[in-house]
């Protein structure tokens, strides 16, 4: 864990050895139209790492949005972390390079920081949307493997899943020639995953939280994160938002956190999470909190069409 400043960590060093900045802009949901305008304003905020997706519809708008930053020198490329995913239509191995050309191209990037396996679940290429009769099987042994070479293109710097259950992440394991450097997951206060992480931590596979603050524009998130009586304890002790304590306390978990906002007010909110800590005794209270999965992926689950028949399949019975 890297860090300057007073109160932690402003990175964290994956088993590669290189950096991920510990506050990440999330862009899913984030629409066409103000993503561009989202990501310039973050960067000149002070935001040095960018969580993308060709599956969230925005890359040639967040790429447009790039190439002003760097050509108005706001920052240079080598000052940004910029993670991509791997949609589930493109989990052939020979598909794998040209997925992610594609999404260079859109970002007008020569390479990505970080490049992730969606999620353990494949459809048929060119497939929209999950539709029960175009799921395929899951092979992720020759998609890791595509990945694995991809470093040694250079155009993705470090390799990862994300949503992968312990489970799932031992059976890669055991055929992986690079471990995955990162592993993204739902992780907020009411979805703590202590027992991932501490098989991440034990080999070496940093987590990334995605959806920290509960996600809670997202139909079907039925719990309110930031309303939980907890974080607002804690907030108010601390004179922070509830926003702001449960990124922090990601933040001091180990997690790499990534709220997504558009607006500027919220932004500026969020990015107050990296110069002061919640403190052990307050730490403590985090442990009271019910946990449940919040981001169940239901849609994955079908008789037939699906490999899983159940959202307890999906996740291993982490749930
Ligand atoms: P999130 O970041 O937990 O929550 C985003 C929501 O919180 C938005 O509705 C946003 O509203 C609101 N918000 C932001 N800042 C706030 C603040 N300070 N106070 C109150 N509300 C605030 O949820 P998420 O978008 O699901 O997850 C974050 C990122 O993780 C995604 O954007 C994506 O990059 C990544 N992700 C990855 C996966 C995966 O499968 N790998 C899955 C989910 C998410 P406004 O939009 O109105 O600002």
């Amino acid at each position: 864990m890297g860090g300057i400043g007073e109160g932690g960590p402003i990175s964290f060093e994956l088993n590669n050895g290189a950096n991920i900045p510990a506050l990440g802009l999330g862009t899913w949901q984030a629409e066409p139209g103000v993503v561009g305008e989202a990501v310039k304003t973050a960067i000149e905020i002070g935001y040095r790492h960018l969580d993308c997706a060709p599956a969230y519809g925005n890359e040639k708008e967040i790429g447009l949005a790039l190439k002003e930053i760097f050509q108005g020198n706001v920052v240079k490329r080598e000052d940004l972390w910029i993670t991509s995913k791997l949609w589930c239509t493109e989990y052939d191995p020979e598909d794998v390079p040209q997925a992610l050309d594609r999404t260079l191209q859109d970002l007008q990037l020569d390479y990505v920081d970080l490049y992730l396996i969606h999620g353990p679940a494949r459809l048929k290429k060119g497939t929209k949307g999950f539709i029960p009769k175009n799921f395929a099987p899951l092979d992720i042994p020759s998609t890791w493997k595509a990945m694995e070479k991809l470093l040694d293109t250079g155009k993705a710097r470090s390799i990862g899943v994300s949503n992968f259950s312990v489970k799932k992440l031992k059976d890669l394991l055991i055929y992986a020639r690079m471990i995955p450097a990162v592993n993204q997951v739902e992780c907020h206060p009411v979805w703590q995953q202590h027992y991932l992480h501490s098989f991440c931590k034990s080999k070496g596979i940093h987590i990334s939280a995605h959806s920290p603050l509960g996600s809670p524009g997202t139909p079907g998130i039925k719990v309110k994160v930031l309303e939980h009586p907890v974080l607002n304890e804690v907030a108010e002790k601390m004179g922070k938002t509830p926003a702001q304590v449960a990124l922090r306390w990601g933040i001091q978990t180990g997690y790499s956190v990534l709220p997504k906002s558009t607006f500027e007010h919220e932004l500026r909110e969020n990015f107050k999470v990296l110069k002061w800590s919640i403190p052990t005794e307050l730490l403590e209270h985090f442990s009271q909190i019910e946990q449940m999965r919040l981001v169940r992926s239901e849609y994955l689950v079908h008789e037939t069409g699906s490999p899983y028949k159940s959202v307890e399949e999906i996740w291993d019975g982490e749930i």
